[in-house]
């Protein structure tokens, strides 16, 4: 039977994927609710038998490695695995009325513990803990409960991985090792992991509640990150639409690989800066095939993801001499660490997920102005790699210009160090911060004039400005770059920019949105940084540009902006 989720897509370019499911539990059991076609049912059988036997195995192995004194309790449950009552009660329900197997575990104990929840002997009542405990070990086996960690390249590749949830660290490793798409069923699409998605080019669905206990592991999946549907079981004609859809997609991309090569100039001559936003090192590629003119923002933190140590200073330099090597001349803005929020690492001690709120914590240019340790190391390595080529160094989510003072004095004191050592920098590489708090941008002039150049982190502005966690599905509607507070904020920091003047550019998804792209021109921005996979649809918009008339039309929108509905006038302003 067909079955339709809906979700939160994640609306990478390459946003559709097909292939069968991998339900990671997260080391967690999950069950699966779920009714299967009577010619499932030998298959079911078999599949029970196994879990039976794995789970036999698994306690002798056990019982081998314990003290003699202890190994009656192992006895109690082995016996309890030859017990026909239990076996029989299961194998009659996935017969008989066609249920999975987890489910017919589950129906057949809940069974058996009303049964022992009406015995008066306090001994054989206590024995329920032993019954349940068996059909958990077996449970377990059917659901495959390995945690994503450690399945290998051979477990993963090919697979749409299904999970509660996923963090940035996890997407990663899905990504070395193969696997095709991801399904959650929390988390909003402004999350790390889903600009991750976004940007490694993984079709995702975030949000979709529940859709675990309702599917088994190798059914066969449709991911639609455009719509956030996931079609589990297709027939052949939602099927045929799928790879139509595909083929449009390729045919799309062939065509747009034709602008690669022509300069990104507006009809009316502005030229426009279009750069790539990089996670991992081995994406510099992604960028350049997309011809993104440098890096507008590297996000630093995954160097410190999936591992148990912290980088060091020649590690870090390593790394940006080796993307330096790959942008042959192109400038790359390293942004200091951002940990924090869901970002984090094992060797990280600031606030992650259990701190009450992340978000309001102890997060990115805080910690390293808490923990100069931290930041040290890492300063020290990007002022050397400004010697080997075009480097930017950016602070993230600055508050206050004091926080920009201190920042920069460490920053002074680094390059100090430098010199005493005789190591080489470029003593006038610029220095900027991001815009991504409210507070920062009603305040762009000031920290402006303390820097050279400044990003809009939309991603973070728009969270903190209008009180939307963005890790949070269900408040997922709300989170709107149309918002009229958000419109101002941009607005007043370019406008902070064009005063002394020093370049402001955009790194949140917002600028990698080409519905938005026409505005951003209207409201002056030039430089642009996106995920690789955005920028030739951006690029096309750019193309088909006139700022001369974006920018009367858009200074229209700000004088009326509480009358006009920015959404309505977007639509206008892109029909064009
Ligand atoms: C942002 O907040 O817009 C941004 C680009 O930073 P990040 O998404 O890494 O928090
Ligand atoms: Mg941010």
């Amino acid at each position: 039977m067909t079955l339709a989720f809906q979700g939160i897509g994640i609306g990478s370019v390459q946003a559709i994927a097909l292939g069968p499911a991998l339900i990671d539990r997260g080391g967690q059991l999950s069950l699966v609710q779920a009714e299967i076609a009577s010619e499932e049912v030998p298959r079911e059988l078999a599949r029970f038998e196994l879990a039976v036997e794995a789970a036999r195995q698994s306690l002798q192995l056990v019982r081998a490695q314990i003290p003699r004194e202890l190994t009656e309790f192992i006895d109690a449950h082995l016996l309890m695995l030859e017990d026909q009552v239990l076996l029989e009660g299961v194998r009659r329900l996935v017969a008989d009325e066609h249920c999975s197997a987890e489910w017919a575990l589950q129906r057949h104990l809940d069974s058996l513990l009303a049964v022992f929840e009406q015995m008066e002997d306090p001994y054989l009542r206590a024995r329920r803990d032993d019954v349940a405990h068996v059909v958990h070990q077996i449970q377990r086996f059917l659901s495959d409960t390995a945690s994503l960690a450690e399945r290998g390249e051979s477990e993963l590749s090919g697979y749409v991985v299904v999970a509660q949830d996923l963090m940035p660290a996890d997407a990663i490793l899905l990504r070395q090792r193969g696997a095709i798409a991801f399904v959650t069923e929390y988390g909003g699409p402004m999350s790390h992991t889903a600009i991750l998605a976004r940007s490694l080019g993984i079709p995702a669905v975030v949000g979709v509640h529940s859709i675990s206990r309702y599917l088994r592991a190798g059914e066969l999946l449709i991911v639609d990150g455009h719509t956030g549907t996931v079609i589990a079981n297709a027939d052949e004609r939602i099927l045929d639409d799928y790879r139509a859809h595909l083929r449009t997609f390729a045919a799309r991309q062939g065509r747009l690989g034709a602008l690669v090569q022509r300069p990104t100039r507006t009809r009316d001559g502005f030229e426009i800066q279009l750069q790539a936003n990089l996670e991992l090192p081995e994406d510099v590629e992604l960028a350049r095939q997309a011809g993104a003119c440098g890096i507008g923002l590297y996000r630093t933190e995954f160097l410190y993801m999936n591992r148990p140590d912290l980088p060091d200073e020649e590690e870090h330099l390593a790394n940006y001499c080796a993307i330096l090597s790959q942008l042959e001349g192109r400038p790359i803005t390293i942004r200091t660490l951002d940990l924090g929020l869901d970002k984090h690492g094992p060797a990280f001690k600031g606030s992650g997920p259990n701190m009450s709120n992340p978000a309001l914590g102890l997060r990115a240019i805080r910690l390293c102005l808490k923990e100069p340790e931290l930041f040290i190391p890492q300063v020290r390595a990007i002022l050397r790699a400004s010697a080997f080529g075009p480097v930017r160094l950016m602070l993230p989510l600055v508050t206050s210009i004091h926080e920009v003072e201190r920042a920069l004095a460490l920053i002074v004191e680094c390059k100090r160090q430098l010199d005493r050592e005789g190591l080489a920098y470029d003593s006038r590489m610029p220095i900027g911060a991001m815009i991504e708090v409210p507070a920062a941008a009603l305040t762009a002039a000031a920290i402006a004039r303390r820097l050279d150049f400044l990003s809009i982190g939309t991603n973070d502005l728009i969270q903190y400005t209008l009180a939307i966690d963005r890790l949070d599905e269900s408040v997922n509607d709300l989170f709107d770059p149309l918002h009229p507070a958000i419109l101002r904020l941009i607005r007043l920091t370019l406008e902070a920019g064009r005063a002394l003047p020093i370049p402001v550019g955009m790194c949140g998804e917002m600028a990698g949105d080409p519905r938005f792209t026409r505005l951003l021109l209207g409201m002056g921005l030039r430089e642009f940084s996106m995920h690789p996979g955005a920028l030739l649809d951006v690029k096309e918009v750019v193309l088909g540009s006139e700022i001369a008339a974006l920018s009367r039309s858009v200074d229209h929108l700000f004088e009326h902006l509480d009358e006009i509905d920015p959404a309505q006038f977007v639509a206008n302003l892109n029909a064009l």
